[in-house]
C-alpha cells in the first residue's frame, strides 16, 4: 500500500510505493567506462590542470590534490567584471521579478564563488571504495580545510562539498574526485532547513536532527550502521531508494569545525557503505554531499551537519520535476535491511 511521508527538515512529501515494480534486480547498473584518453587527474599529468592550491599529505608525494576548477560555475570573489561575464556596465539586466546576483560593482550575472576540484587519488580509480586509507583520510581533511578557507571570506555565504561518481552520477571525468562550490547565495534547500530547524528549536529547545536521530535509534528499523561517533540510516521519508544519511551523534553545525580525530571512523563508514552499494549494484553511480550550515548565519544551536549519500538507481520523472515531491519504490526500511545484509 503506497504511503505519503513528509520529511520534516525540508517539508517535502514523498510517496513510498514499494508495490510499484522496482525490485532491486530490475535496476540497470551503469557500465564502467575506463578513460580511453590521457587523464588529466592521473599522477604525471599535473601540467594539464591548473596549479594545485593544496596537496595532502603536505610536503610529500601527493595522495590528494586540490585544484581550481578549469570550468568554474562561479567566479572568484574580488574578480571584476569582464566581457566573458556578460557585464553590461550599470544597465540592470534583471527585472524586478527576476533577481540576478552580482558583485557590488556590477549588476550583470556574475556568480561570485569558489569552485575547486579535489582529486582523491593519484591512481586512475573511479570510486571512494577504491581509495587507500590515507587517500580517504586526506580527502576528508581537504573537504574540511577548503570549506574552512572559503568560510573566512565574507563575500561567500555557503559552501557545498559534493561528489559525482561515474557518468550516471554527473561526473564528466571518471577519475575519482569531489568538488567544492562555495557561493554568495544560500541554497533554497538550506534556507528551508534553517526555517524548520529554528522553529523546532524555538518550540522545544531541541535540535530537530538530534531528535530525529534519537527516534531512529529507538525505532531501529532504518539503521544501516553505527560507530561510536556516527549513525548511518535511511531517513523515514527517503526521496530515493537507498538514500542514506550519515549523522554525527554529537551536535555540531559546521563540518568545517569537525576535529581531525572524527575522520578515521567517518571514512571507514563511508567506504563500507559505498562497498555495500556496489555489492548490491555493481559499478553503481552515486552522489554524496556534506550538508552543513551557512557560513555567516548564527545557527549553532539548531543546525546539525550530515552527509547525504544517494545511489543513482532510479531517475527523476515528470511527477518529481513538476512537484518537487518524489515517488520512491523502495521503502527505507527495506533499503536499510538490504544495506545491513549487503
Ligand atoms: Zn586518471
Ligand atoms: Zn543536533
Amino acid at each position: 500500500m503506497p504511503e505519503f511521508r513528509q520529511e520534516p527538515l525540508s517539508g517535502r512529501w514523498v510517496i513510498i510505493a514499494e508495490d510499484r515494480a522496482a525490485r532491486p534486480s530490475e535496476f540497470v547498473s551503469q557500465p564502467t567506462r575506463r578513460a580511453k584518453e590521457r587523464c588529466p587527474f592521473c599522477a604525471g599529468n599535473e601540467e594539464e590542470t591548473p596549479d594545485a592550491v593544496a596537496i595532502y599529505p603536505a610536503g610529500a608525494t601527493w595522495q590528494v590534490r586540490v585544484i581550481p576548477n578549469k570550468y568554474p560555475a562561479a567566479v572568484p570573489p574580488g574578480d571584476t567584471c569582464s566581457k566573458e561575464m556578460n557585464c553590461e556596465g550599470d544597465r540592470r539586466v534583471a527585472s524586478d521579478l527576476s533577481q540576478s546576483m552580482a558583485p557590488a560593482s556590477c549588476v550583470a550575472r556574475a556568480g561570485v564563488g569558489v569552485h575547486e576540484v579535489i582529486i582523491e587519488s593519484p591512481r586512475h580509480v573511479a570510486s571512494f571504495s577504491e581509495l587507500t586509507d590515507e587517500q580517504a583520510h586526506c580527502s576528508f581533511l581537504a573537504y574540511r580545510d577548503r570549506l574552512r578557507m572559503a568560510s573566512h571570506n565574507s563575500q561567500l555565504a555557503y559552501g557545498l562539498v559534493f561528489k559525482n561518481c561515474r557518468g550516471g552520477g554527473g561526473a564528466t571525468l571518471e577519475h575519482v574526485h569531489s568538488q567544492l562550490l562555495a557561493t554568495s547565495i544560500v541554497p533554497n534547500e538550506v534556507e528551508q532547513e534553517l526555517r524548520s530547524t529554528s522553529r523546532h528549536f524555538e518550540q522545544r529547545q531541541q535540535c530537530l536532527v538530534c531528535s530525529l536521530l534519537d527516534e531512529e535509534l529507538s525505532a531501529r528499523a532504518r539503521i544501516v550502521a553505527e560507530t561510536s561517533r556516527f549513525v548511518a540510516y535511511c531517513p523515514f521519508a527517503s526521496r530515493f531508494p537507498y538514500e542514506t544519511w550519515i549523522v554525527p551523534r554529537q551536535h555540531l553545525s559546521r563540518f568545517e569545525s569537525a576535529a581531525t580525530n572524527l575522520f578515521a571512523e567517518l571514512t571507514q563508514l563511508v567506504r563500507a557503505h559505498v562497498d555495500s552499494l556496489e555489492h548490491l549494484f555493481p559499478d553503481v553511480a552515486y552522489n554524496y554531499w556534506i550538508h552543513t550550515a551557512p557560513f555567516h548565519v548564527a545557527c549553532e544551536d539548531y543546525f546539525h551537519w550530515r552527509i547525504v549519500l544517494i545511489p543513482r538507481v532510479t531517475t527523476q520523472a515528470g511527477y518529481e520535476w513538476a512537484t518537487g515531491s518524489f515517488v520512491n519504490p523502495v521503502a527505507p526500511e527495506s533499503a536499510a535491511r538490504k544495506l545491513r545484509e549487503g
